[in-house]
């Protein structure tokens, strides 16, 4: 069994369709992969009326913002009601902050280098939860840059002059508004030092006390250090360990299937969770 949970469609910053993401997964040989758009289910009815036709079981995802203090932490949920009103609300509210966040970084981006909100709506399908790699892709389409890759080294990084942060729930809080809505939380590539400063043991056992399922440790952005102090602090808190693609399409160099997670962890996490996984 190949499993591979974490992945984005054209619902958030990915560049497949949901269902030519589910298609591309039987194609790289997957049995199951989860759909785990940035702060939105929207791609999830298109992802499930894919699985009969290609033969793949879907897992309804989605990848939480949040802020752990100023620290950006992703909150992957697996299975949840996607109707929960509390979990509903904060990923609204993240998504609007996240475009008057991405208005604000093309204004100042704007002052020395052309680039309009047209570019970047050029780039974005409808209703997409809106992230810095749609920039990317107006930024490159100008010919600012090659590719996102290049992007997020330069103007979009977050320690540039144009990063703009955008409001976020707290991670212990979304945790809990996870499991309220019957999901089973799992703390997406807490170890991507590549990305900036990362969650403290202490910060991570914060989030355990919350009711943390599990820990992505085997990703693409964690090195070997990372991977064993994480795979420690799971085996210590009783946590659920998963392996997974960070999978975006064109967006990024990340493979279906470069990282996946054992039959017994999905077992687990079905077992929490509120909703079935969606089997061919
Ligand atoms: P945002 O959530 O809008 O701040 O943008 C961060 C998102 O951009 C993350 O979810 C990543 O998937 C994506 N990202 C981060 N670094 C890169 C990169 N070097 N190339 C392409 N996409 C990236
Ligand atoms: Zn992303
Ligand atoms: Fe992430
Ligand atoms: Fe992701």
């Amino acid at each position: 069994m190949r499993i591979d949970l974490h992945t984005h469609s054209v619902a958030s910053d990915g560049t497949d369709a949901p269902g030519a993401l589910v298609a591309a997964a039987a194609r790289a040989g997957l049995d199951v992969v989860a759909l785990t758009d940035h702060d939105t289910t929207r791609g999830w009815a298109e992802a499930e009326a894919a699985v009969p036709e290609h033969g793949v079981a879907l897992v309804r995802g989605a990848e939480i913002s949040c802020l752990a203090g100023h620290l950006s932490v992703h909150l992957l949920s697996y299975l949840h009601d996607p109707t929960h009103p509390g979990l509903l609300a904060e990923a609204e509210r993240t998504r609007t902050a996240r475009l008057d966040r991405a208005r604000r970084m093309v204004d100042l981006i704007a002052e020395d280098l052309a680039l309009t909100w047209d570019d970047v709506e050029a780039q974005t399908a409808p209703g997409t939860t809106v992230g810095r790699p749609h920039i990317a892709d107006a930024l490159a389409a100008r010919g600012h840059v090659t590719d996102r890759s290049a992007a997020f080294a330069t103007v979009l990084a977050a320690g540039s002059p144009y990063y703009v942060p955008h409001y976020a729930p707290d991670a212990a809080r979304a945790v809990r508004l996870v499991r309220e809505a019957g999901g089973v939380p799992v703390l997406a590539h807490p170890g991507a030092l590549v990305r900036g400063r990362i969650l403290t043991d202490a910060a991570i056992g914060r989030l355990v006390d919350a009711g943390l399922a599990g820990i992505e440790v085997d990703h693409r952005d964690h090195d070997d250090a990372q991977r064993r102090r994480l795979a420690g602090l799971a085996r210590e808190a009783g946590l659920l360990v998963t392996g997974s693609s960070d999978y975006h399409g064109g967006g990024k160099p990340n493979l279906l299937g470069e990282r996946t997670t054992s039959p017994d962890v999905l077992a687990a996490i079905e077992e929490q969770g509120r909703l079935a996984v969606v089997r061919p």
